[in-house]
């Protein structure tokens, strides 16, 4: 059984009642909010936008509008 990506809480409604739903892996379901949704692999990060967003946006917090 290889569950690389398990949700601990629901995405929306924050509940921890979550359980596979259906055989296609990576589809959950949420009984507290009756939603099932999907998560998937997108890719991976890139350090240099994460580092490079991070500078700007702080520069934006600290400069006064
Ligand atoms: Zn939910």
């Amino acid at each position: 059984m290889t569950s690389r990506a398990t949700p601990f809480h629901c995405p929306y409604c924050s509940d921890e009642d979550l359980r596979p739903h259906g055989e296609k892996h990576g589809e959950w379901e949420c009984r507290s909010c009756m939603r099932a949704f999907r998560l998937g692999y997108i890719g991976m990060l890139n350090p240099s936008q994460i580092s490079s967003s991070q500078i700007s946006s702080s520069q934006n917090s600290s400069s006064p509008h």
